[in-house]
């Protein structure tokens, strides 16, 4: 059921469209990340949910009771949403637990009842032990615990947390990331995330919302956006990949045959409208490569039914860590792959290989950046 429910939001700052007709349902319980570029609108949209911002057009509806209802006229502090910022702006003349009681205390809870529930969300981010603590003697991590527990503290129906882990290092920010998703699964709270950082995305959403320009480009769970993308932008924008222009050869039906740069032809689908001679895009996964010398495979993989094949040189062979990342060139073509050490290829620079792709891993794309399916 649904719990937040954005309809055609647009803002516009004179002649900029910060958000341009962005929709986007989130149900009880979720976690969404909103996850796109820098400048793509994630922080407006935010603060139009939370009530900071009023939009020019379209609008935002909430349920507190079970029932979606329009807030979009709505002041902040009747919305039942909460928020935690990049800097977490604590009260330094507040000890921590001041800080967490704030909202409750600001909600007219009495001393006792809001002390109580202060220290039971600092309980929740391992903070108890500062909780008569001075907030300006933590270290980054631990203030973002607290400004966490400051947000919970209020029982919101809807956390919006803004970027929330970047100003920490990364070992930290990856420790919180699963703190954080295991306080989502104990307390159930619906939270809407905004990060450009995929890896973020990818630890904690349930669905994730790809933003660009203002909109929802493509919303769903993390491994369908990834492997099953509606758009160029979406494909690129997640991961990494090996995009390589392509003909159409021939069509047939819903069947195109395409012609790629290295010689080999590659059944693929017709969409709508895709006419021989057309140019269009192949997105290859560096995961999606094997490589092989002399008829060996590196990954003892079974080999796809319809599969692209083609020979390339090895340029370079970089270890990285798990992982060997091989250049390959491919008429001209420069290509990486990724394969686990433990597939370990004898293949060194200047060898002649095979590389393999099964057909399912292909995403093509037109002209417009529109997948063809
Ligand atoms: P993100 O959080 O995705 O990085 P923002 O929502 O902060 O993006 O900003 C989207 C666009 O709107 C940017 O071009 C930004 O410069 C602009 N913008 C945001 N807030 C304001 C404002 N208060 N006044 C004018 N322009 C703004
Ligand atoms: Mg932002």
């Amino acid at each position: 059921m649904s719990l937040l429910e954005l309809t055609g939001v647009t803002k516009r700052y004179g002649d900029l469209t910060a958000v341009d007709g962005m929709s986007l349902s989130v149900d009880r319980g979720e976690l969404v990340c909103l996850l796109g570029p820098s400048g793509c609108g994630k922080s407006t949209t935010l603060r139009l949910i939370a009530g900071f911002e009023s939009p020019d057009d379209g609008t935002v509806e909430l349920a507190a009771d079970g029932r979606l209802e329009d807030v979009t006229e709505r002041p902040p502090n009747e919305r039942g949403t909460s928020m935690v910022f990049q800097d977490w702006a604590l009260f330094p003349n507040k000890s921590v637990i001041e800080n967490v009681a704030f909202g409750p205390k600001m909600n007219g809870v009495g001393r006792e009842r809001r002390r109580a529930r202060a220290r039971e969300m600092l309980d929740v981010v391992e903070m108890a032990d500062h909780a008569d603590g001075d907030p300006t003697d933590l270290s980054g991590g631990q203030k973002q615990r607290v400004a966490l527990a400051r947000s919970l503290a209020v029982d919101p129906d809807l956390l919006l947390l803004d970027e929330p882990l970047s100003n920490l290092d990364r070992q930290l920010r990856e420790a919180m990331q699963l703190e954080l998703k295991s306080i989502h699964e104990r307390l159930d709270t619906t939270m809407v995330y905004v990060t450009h950082d995929q890896d973020e995305a990818f630890t904690l959403a349930d669905r994730i919302a790809v933003v660009d320009d203002g909109r929802v480009r493509q919303v769903g769970p993390p491994e369908d956006v990834y492997t099953d993308p509606d758009t160029l932008f979406v494909e690129s924008f997640l991961g990494t990949s090996n995009f390589v222009d392509v003909r159409v050869a021939s069509t047939s039906g819903d069947t195109a045959t395409l012609e790629f740069p290295f010689g080999s032809q590659l059944r693929g689908p017709a969409g709508e409208g895709v006419s021989p001679g057309e140019e269009v895009t192949a997105s290859l996964r560096p995961e999606h490569l094997s490589v092989e010398t002399d008829g060996v495979r590196a990954d003892g993989a079974t080999r796809s039914r319809e599969e692209l094949a083609f020979t390339a040189t090895v340029d370079s062979r970089i270890h990285r860590g798990s992982r060997y990342r091989y250049e390959l060139t491919a008429a001209d073509t420069s290509l990486v792959t990724s394969r686990r050490v433990a597939d370990r290829l004898a293949a060194e620079p200047g060898d002649t290989v095979t590389v393999r792709c099964g057909a399912e891993h292909v995403n093509v794309f037109d002209e417009a950046g529109r997948r063809i399916r």
